[in-house]
């Protein structure tokens, strides 16, 4: 089983996201940190023994907002109530704006991945997003990475944003790959209500730089990433050789996981089929009591099919098909053979011997595919 943490501040929010996520005044930090530490020993109880932990992932949110004795206690929590195997991928999401002097800390804590928020390198584009911090900023806060041992290491870029435009895409991709960070995220972005962006943007149908324009920065993005041997591994993910992320290949991959924290959404084994759950989204409810569920529905086994389908055709191996007929006892083609017809013959979709994947072809129609499995 894999663990997510989520920490849920920031210190100001960015222009386009909606994540549960936003500044908060210490004291609420301090709670909330404390209600954490129960939450993860109750679970602990239930989860505790069974297996050791393969990843853990600290997100948000900001987790480099918190204090060195936060981290601490939280992480000391985890060790005390979880077995967490001793190859386990332990990674913290960082903002270089909030970092710099918790890094070294953080990796003698014990992780050993860090996952940092970059976006752009363009002074101009961080400020039209709403990031807090500078290119000088997330250099500093790399360098202090390496220097602290840290080589496993994400940086976040961010494509087809008003205003960016091929050769600055270009220049943000060809930094941070002279810097050899093992691993690239780098999504479009998406116009989220409840965001500054939304009430800006929300007359505009589907990418804000148009679908034209969005899919040229995407395969820009590919293409240049590959020349520079990354493998795209994911529609949005790409990693140096052995660098792909295990506790994101995870979600893909539909392993269980269970999150703590506010708002945090897990997937569990239940008796009658997987249970997804999702904490309380509200932090004085969480505060009182932060083994309050929002959310808790057990999947029935059509609902679990249709996931396995579109979470891993997000991955360029695509759906293990010897591994779902382990799973569900029936092959892929017997459910869904007409839907491969058919996309096959429309050039969306490949179906390998022993896998489901999408094309190229597949990956800028990738809503249209993956509806089709939902039929
Ligand atoms: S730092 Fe990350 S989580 Fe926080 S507001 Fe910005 S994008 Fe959202």
């Amino acid at each position: 089983m894999q663990l997510y943490v989520h920490i849920p501040f920031c210190l100001r929010k960015c222009n386009y996201c909606d994540f549960l996520s936003g500044p908060a005044d210490e004291s609420v930090r301090e709670q909330y940190v404390n209600a954490l530490i129960k939450e993860i020993e109750k679970r602990g109880q239930t989860f505790g023994r069974r297996g050791a932990l393969t990843s853990v992932y600290f997100g948000g949110g900001t987790p480099s907002v918190l204090t060195l004795r936060q981290l601490e206690a939280i992480y000391n929590a985890i060790s005390r109530d979880f077995t967490v195997d001793k190859n386990a991928e332990i990674t913290i999401e960082v903002n270089p704006g909030s970092a710099r002097d918790k890094i070294h800390f953080m990796k003698n804590l014990g992780f050993n991945r860090l996952s940092i928020g970059l976006q752009s390198i363009h002074k101009s584009e961080l400020a039209f997003l709403g990031r807090i911090h500078s290119f000088e900023d997330f250099r500093a806060c790399f360098s202090d990475a390496r220097d602290a041992g840290f080589s496993n290491i994400n940086v976040d870029i961010m494509t087809a944003f008003p205003g960016q435009t091929e050769s600055s895409l270009a220049a943000t991709i060809d930094t941070i790959t002279k810097l050899s960070c093992e691993h690239i995220s780098a999504y479009s972005l998406s116009i989220e209500e409840g965001t500054p962006f939304y009430e800006r943007f929300k007359d505009i149908e589907g990418p804000v730089v148009g679908q034209e324009n969005e899919r040229k920065l995407y395969w820009m993005t590919v293409d240049m990433l590959k020349d520079r041997g990354y493998k795209h591994y994911e529609i949005s993910n790409f990693a140096k050789p052995g660098f792909e992320s295990r506790h994101n290949s995870g979600y893909w991959k539909r392993e269980y996981y269970l999150g703590v924290g506010l708002g945090a959404s897990s997937c569990i084994p239940a008796p009658s089929g997987d249970e997804r759950v999702r904490n309380t989204t509200d932090m004085a409810t969480y505060l009182a009591d932060p083994l309050t569920r929002e959310e808790s529905t057990v999947l029935t086994k059509d609902e679990m099919i249709q996931e396995t389908i579109y979470l891993g055709l997000r991955m360029m191996d695509g759906v293990d098909t010897d591994r779902f007929v382990k799973r569900f006892g029936v092959t892929v083609r017997s459910i869904y053979g007409d839907v491969i017809d058919d996309l096959a013959a429309q050039g969306l979709i490949y179906e390998g011997s022993s896998s489901l994947s999408l094309t190229d072809l597949g990956i800028d129609y990738g809503n249209h595919v993956f509806a089709s499995f939902l039929k």
